[in-house]
């Protein structure tokens, strides 16, 4: 049994997801079991919509056209997902009626993207002869905790899931992204949650693959809109897949990996565009052959907090104490690094970080400075290299840019450095022109 998880740029037009299905054809002897993310673009429309919401009463026109096209360009009947569309008009006039918007309802919103999508594939499939079903992935059994907007699924998920697909005789159409928590409630597993459904399902049936079809050709050795030279990377291991998918790589949700670690399934991220690339397979085995640096990966829109406290010194519990306030108010902290007096943290957060200034202040000097980016280098075989920290800095120091923080976490495989953003295109091609050539 295989996963083949494709994403919405894979499902945008009627001419893509006939590609889908000729891929899928082709790989039918191997038991596929298809995860469908919402065409692109839709999730952003109905988030779009349900904001609006708020404000005024809105149509669907776009989303409804937008689908009666697809059907109509792929010879589908036009009222076959009818019944999705009405529902989502009725919750949206609900929603500018009570003109409140929670996250739950939200979840709710966004869960008509990929209910959509996948009646639209499994019926394409059927309609070129081929058994296939869509289901809604809390029909197989998904369950999740009630964290809206990013839940996490629960253990009794995967031997349902495992059960229910042994009873499907058709071939299986799952939306991704979406799922129920233990009281009914629609969830979502947070934007791109599509290739988490996929390694959930993957692991729950103990497949042999997880495809994750999407428009690159793999992992790249950098961004290629940054490195336009940037090669496609044949294999990665879970580890530097996992540093890079949460540095921003996008090609990848980073808690894909987390199911697939767990029972050692291989994830091959391939390209519904190019479906003879061979693509990237990321595997459990280590470093491998191959230079030890793989890829650079930048993530921008940091926000740099400055932590000096003289009471720091010779202190127990001062950590904890800072990192309470964080966990009180809910700040993801990204990147850290320390001093005897001070620590140094970055965070993506949006929120605004005024209370949890007040809190720091309380026992310590306080600094703010936004704009910042991360760029990270990974490789096994950064470890057991002893050069290539220093030719990271030596790179930055010719290309000159400054860098204000720095960590190599305990893996060893990765270098992180905190630049300023609008030094983050100077810095990864630097360094991808000292570790690639150009
Ligand atoms: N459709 C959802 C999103 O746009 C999930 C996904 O694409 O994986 O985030
Ligand atoms: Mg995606």
């Amino acid at each position: 049994m295989i996963v083949m998880k494709f994403g919405g740029t894979s499902l945008a037009e009627a001419e893509d997801i006939r590609k889908v299905t000729a891929l899928v054809r082709a790989r039918l002897p191997e038991h596929p079991v298809v995860v469908v993310s919402a065409h692109a673009g839709v999730t952003n429309e109905l988030d779009r919509l349900a904001r609006a919401a708020l404000e005024r009463a809105t149509g669907i026109v776009g989303i409804r056209e937008r689908h009666l096209r697809i059907l109509r360009e792929l010879d589908l009947p036009a009222d076959l997902v009818e019944d999705l569309l009405r529902e989502l008009e009725s919750l949206l006039t609900g929603l500018s009626l009570v003109r409140e918007l929670t996250p739950r309802s939200l979840d709710y919103v966004h869960s008509f993207g990929e209910l959509l999508s996948s009646r639209i594939v499994a019926a394409r499939f059927r309609h070129e002869g081929i058994a296939a079903r869509a289901i809604p992935s809390w029909d197989l059994g998904l369950v999740t905790d009630g964290n809206f907007g990013g839940a996490h699924p629960q253990a009794e998920s995967w031997p349902r899931i495992r059960r229910s697909l042994e009873r499907v005789k058709e071939l299986p159409v799952i939306t991704g992204y979406i799922a129920k928590d233990r009281d009914g409630n629609i969830t979502t597993l947070g934007r791109s949650g599509s290739d988490y459904t996929a390694s959930i399902v993957g692991a729950a049936v103990g497949a042999g693959e997880i495809q994750i079809w999407t428009d690159v050709s793999g992992v790249m050795t950098a961004d290629p809109r940054i490195v336009p030279g940037a090669r496609s990377l044949p294999r990665l291991s879970f580890a530097e897949m996992s540093e890079l998918a949460y540095y921003g790589a996008r090609v990848i949700h980073p808690s894909t990996m987390i199911p697939a670690v767990e029972k050692k399934i291989p994830i091959r991220v391939l390209n519904t565009h190019a479906p003879e690339h061979p693509g990237t397979v990321v595997l459990d085995d280590g470093p491998g052959e191959g230079p030890a640096v793989r890829s650079i990966a930048q993530r921008r829109g940091l926000t740099l907090i400055s932590v000096v406290s003289t009471r720091m010194l010779l202190q127990h519990g001062f950590m904890a104490r800072l990192f309470d306030v964080f966990a009180r108010h809910e700040v993801v902290v990204d990147m850290i690094s320390t001093s005897e007096i001070s620590v140094s943290i970055t965070t993506d957060s949006k929120k605004d970080l005024t209370p949890v200034v007040r809190e720091l202040s309380a026992f310590a000097d306080v600094e703010i400075e936004a704009g910042k980016a991360i760029v990270c280098v990974v490789g096994e075989g950064i470890r057991t290299s002893p050069d290539t920290a220093a030719d990271i800095l030596d790179t930055l120091r010719r290309a000159a840019v400054v860098t204000r923080m720095i960590s190599m976490g305990a893996t060893g495989i990765n270098v992180s450095l905190l630049v300023a953003e609008e030094a983050v295109e100077t810095a990864v091609r630097a360094l991808h022109r000292a570790f690639f050539g150009s």
